[in-house]
């Protein structure tokens, strides 16, 4: 016997917070009757009912994508801007975006049908390591940088302690490449944390998540994740 709340999750139909949402708000049902508690438990007999479309399991199946700038980290957009579903036309499951990358941010980003394997990752405990290159305005000094990696205060809080390394800088247009590794996912997170030292974010890319890395990928580019790494990103 499972949660409703994440039977739903696991059939890819929404994140386990999404699920609960739908079960508060009176659109599941169990064996043809509404349940609007969140700690009812099913079993594989049962028949849950998600606005009144019966639930089927969708095979799980997990994607890297190398995010370009200028898209949504969403599956739809009210603006009708370039969503990053637009990239996968052919995939039949409802794949959804692990986390989120900014409009303007790059980089690597996971999107699956499995709810509870995008919550794992998305818990805090559970401390995945985000690698970013930065192009920062102004060349940051060792100790502005120390105060990254000490944790700093930003308004929703301090954060995290932050790994950060220099690239390179360019003294004529003073601008400098900074990798920088955190593993909390706030919003804006990076861009906010340089700007905290006086070196706003001018343009940004996410390198790595976890163990995954873009190699071998440009820009719009996916694959599958392989059995393998999905196990070890659990
Ligand atoms: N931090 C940011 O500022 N933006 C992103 O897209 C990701 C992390």
């Amino acid at each position: 016997m499972e949660r409703l709340q994440k039977v739903i999750a696991h059939a890819g139909l929404a994140s386990r917070r999404k699920a609960e949402e739908l079960i508060l708000e009176g659109k599941v049902k169990v064996n043809g009757k509404v349940v609007k508690e969140l700690g009812v438990k099913v079993g594989p007999n049962d028949k849950v009912e998600v606005n009144e479309v019966p639930l089927e399991k969708e095979a799980p199946v997990y994607f890297l994508f190398y995010k370009p700038r200028g898209v949504i980290s969403a599956v739809s957009d009210d603006k009708n801007r370039k969503v990053v579903t637009d990239y996968f036309p052919y995939i039949n499951e409802r794949i959804y975006p692990v986390g989120r990358l900014d409009y303007d941010t790059s980089g690597l980003l996971v999107l699956t049908n499995d709810g509870e394997f995008a919550n794992t990752l998305m818990h805090p405990k559970h401390e995945v390591d985000k690698v970013y290159v930065a192009k920062v305005k102004g060349m940051p000094l060792r100790e502005s940088l120390k105060k990254l990696e000490k944790g700093i205060k930003l308004e929703d809080g301090k954060t995290a302690p932050a790994k950060t390394r220099v690239l390179s800088t360019d003294k004529k247009k003073e601008t400098a490449i900074v990798e920088i590794t955190i593993h909390e996912g706030r919003n804006r997170q990076v861009r906010r944390m340089f700007e905290a030292i006086g070196h706003p974010v001018i343009k940004l890319k996410r390198e790595q998540y976890g163990f995954l890395t873009l190699d071998g990928l440009t820009a719009g580019d996916s694959r599958e994740l392989t059995p393998h790494e999905v196990k070890l990103m659990r």
